[in-house]
């Protein structure tokens, strides 16, 4: 299969579902343009359709939720870290831009203020007593200010937490959640304390001033929106969103993939926590006051249903989820009522009279929420499409090579491959602990520069445990590993994997709920540069490397025939065993690794497929590329190895050629459990 031919898997002609999904987002945009003209055309026409100025304030109210909510999504969709917590920067930025325009903050006027009047930034406020400072930041320099100080706020909250997990991350942020809230209400010098902020500046634009029309906020919420759901979907398809997401779907892959953990998870919260921001002084400027009471746990946990509802990581889903549950709160749970009301007048029922649904809302939520896992638990719209299984010929597009992968594709995958000769990898005295158990035992291992090494031993002896030291996925009690001349124990596993030691699993760690070419693009991350401004931005420099990037793990896919060229946009999951094994070891090349773990790569594999693969394997050691196997089928390691580490409970029992070790009298005691003689009476 060539790459162009893998371009049309990637992008197939639209179906008629993109098609009808187009139009629908073509046509609500306009309808969301013209809403709020809607009832007077109609009235032109001759139709009542009621629209007044509240009902456009209550869709303003459900985009400035639709915008919590995509900022929501990124934390919790994206990165999947759950946050209890969001209606803190919520908050945060509404404060900030109620402290700068209100007209209850006031400190005495000193010389230190006049550099800031000459700005515009604040005002001279005559009083009998002293004048006055009177801040008047402009509502469109808060956006970016708000935008800039809430995502401080999540960098400084985030860092001392986010290395915690799960439930540790959401009582951590419950707490940040109340706290907030409460700092609001007392440091009234600062908040007004409970009563808050009132006279907050309305925006003025051109000279016009919003004051409490409904109108020109509806279009600025409008406007925000369309940015922000720009900005979530930029983010998403971009190196960036691609880490969030491999976070969110395996933490330990995606370290041993390239990915740094803290930075990445504190982007989503920066980002998310921006997003907030923005909402704050978009909400605030429209209500013109500023409670505490307006950032309670109650916002938070709304927000979250809103996300939960519309489809966790779906950027249209949380949107449309955001506006349904507000829209439910302000326009149908009232007239819900009223109809309440009609019935129990009619059928005489005291409790239908003066029942109030719109008091209610949380338990209302609860109820949607809890049918919704019920019954759909991905959302509204889910992240990700349904897909349908692969045709006979879509799955035998092209024949499985025999003989190892493509010489010239290998090399061009691994790019330069020369080595000086020497140790590539040097492990020496290296102990490793679990409490009371030695995993490993002073262990020495060199693996030579373009050499293959198989490391064998029966279960239990450390050989996985060896992998993950020399990853950094788990400490080292003592010892030293060098990788190229440079010490790399206590290097995080992203760190290690940038100097250029990729991995398999013994127990395959994809990303399950991402397509193969995503896993693939993953293990890209740490050899592409993108950042958030670039992803957003989307220059030249970054399409570019996308490209290159996409370009690459096609090449990767060719190399193993049609096993998963067809497959390409199929989510992991769905795949066979072996199949997710090899986008395993995709994986791991597109890393460009200089030395390659394989975690027992054939368990499981039937023994075609094993012969496939250790065709492969062998393959990319005649390119060039160092191999370190743990296996436990011998035919293979006589095959591949140059020379082959015996482990038994957690020590070095011997080293040497697949020959000398299959002789071995220990070894055959320690491996296969009886005396040499028992096997040459076997054999
Ligand atoms: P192998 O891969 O050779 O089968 P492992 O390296 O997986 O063996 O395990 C070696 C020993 O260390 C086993 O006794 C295992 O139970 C123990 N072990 C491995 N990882 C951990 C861990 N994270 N915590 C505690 N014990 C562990
Ligand atoms: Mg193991």
């Amino acid at each position: 299969m060539t790459t162009a031919s893998l371009m049309t898997v990637l992008h197939p002609p639209l179906t008629r579902g993109d098609r009808a999904r187009r139009a629908t987002v073509t046509l609500l945009t306009l309808v969301l343009i013209a809403f709020p003209f809607l009832g007077h055309a109609f009235q032109g026409l001759g139709f009542d359709l009621d629209i007044g100025d509240d009902d456009v304030d209550s869709v303003a109210n459900a985009l400035a939720y639709a915008t919590l909510a995509l900022g929501l999504n990124i934390v919790v969709g994206f990165a999947g870290l759950l946050d209890l917590g969001y209606a803190a920067f919520f908050a945060i930025g509404a404060y900030t831009y109620g402290i700068f325009t209100s007209f209850q903050i006031m400190p005495a006027w000193s010389p230190f203020w006049e550099p800031l009047a000459a700005l515009g930034l604040v005002a001279k406020y005559h009083q009998a007593a002293g004048d006055l400072v009177h801040f008047t930041l402009s509502f469109w320099l808060a956006l970016p200010i708000a935008a800039g100080i809430t995502a401080l706020c999540g960098v400084l909250f985030g860092t001392p937490t986010l290395r915690l997990r799960g439930d540790y991350l959401a009582i951590v942020t419950l707490g940040f959640g109340e706290i907030v809230p409460i700092v609001a209400r007392n440091v009234p010098s600062v908040t007004n304390g409970a009563a808050g902020l009132n006279g907050v500046m309305a925006p003025t634009l051109f000279g016009f001033n919003f004051r409490v029309d409904p109108t020109p906020y509806y279009y600025v919420g409008v406007l925000l929106t369309a940015f922000l759901i720009f900005v979530s979907f930029r983010l998403r398809d971009s190196r960036i969103g691609r880490a969030w997401m491999a976070i969110r779907e395996d933490e330990t892959a995606a370290g041993a993939m390239g990915v740094d953990h803290v930075k990445t998870k504190l982007m989503a919260f920066a980002i998310g926590a921006a997003f907030a921001g923005m909402t704050g002084v978009f909400f605030v400027a429209k209500l013109q006051t500023a409670t505490p009471d307006m950032f309670g746990f109650p916002v938070s946990v709304m927000i979250l249903v809103m996300v939960v509802f519309g489809g966790m990581g779906s950027v249209w889903g949380v949107t449309l989820g955001a506006f349904v549950l507000s829209l439910l709160q302000s326009w149908f749970l009232p007239s819900l009522t009223q109809w309440a009301h009609g019935i129990g007048a009619a059928v005489n029922n005291d409790w239908l009279q003066h029942i109030d649904l719109a008091r209610s809302t949380e338990l209302i939520f609860g109820i949607i929420l809890v049918v919704m896992m019920l019954f759909r638990r991905e959302g509204l719209i889910p992240a990700t499409r349904k897909q349908d299984a692969l045709s006979f010929e879509a799955q035998n597009v092209a024949g499985v090579r025999r003989g190892g992968f493509d010489a010239e594709t290998t090399r061009k995958v691994l790019g330069d491959m020369s080595h000086a000769p020497g140790k590539l990898l040097d492990v020496r005295g290296v102990t490793v602990k679990f409490g009371g158990l030695t995993a490993l035992n002073k262990v020495d291992l060199v693996v030579p520069a373009g050499g293959v090494v198989a490391v064998i031993g029966p279960n239990g002896s450390g050989k996985s445990t060896l992998f993950n030291v020399i990853t950094g996925l788990v400490p080292a009690d003592s010892g030293s590993i060098q990788f190229d001349g440079a010490e790399i124990l206590g290097l995080k596993s992203h760190e290690i994997l940038q100097r250029g030691i990729a991995r398999t699993f013994q127990n395959i760690r994809l990303f399950a709920n991402l397509q193969v070419i995503d896993n693939i693009m993953i293990g890209q991350h740490a050899r592409l540069k993108t950042g958030l401004l670039g992803a957003v931005l989307r220059g030249p420099g970054a399409r570019r490397e996308e490209r290159a990037a996409l370009s690459r793990t096609l090449d990767i896919v060719t190399l193993f025939g049609n096993r998963l060229a067809p497959r390409l946009t199929q989510v992991v999951s769905h795949l066979s065993y072996a199949n997710r094994r090899r986008v395993e070891i995709a994986r791991a090349l597109a890393t460009r690794p200089k030395l390659l773990l394989l975690d027992e790569p054939t368990a499981g594999m039937n023994p075609a497929e094993t012969l496939e693969l250790a065709e492969q394997i062998k393959t990319l050691h005649e390119q060039g590329l160092s191999v370190l196997i743990i296996e436990h089928k011998l035919d293979v390691v006589t095959r591949l190895a140059d020379k082959v580490v015996v482990l038994d409970h957690g020590e070095k029992l011997t080293e040497g050629t697949p020959d000398a070790v299959r002789r071995n009298e220990d070894v055959l005691r320690a491996y296969l459990g009886r005396a040499a003689t028992d096997a040459a009476n076997a054999a």
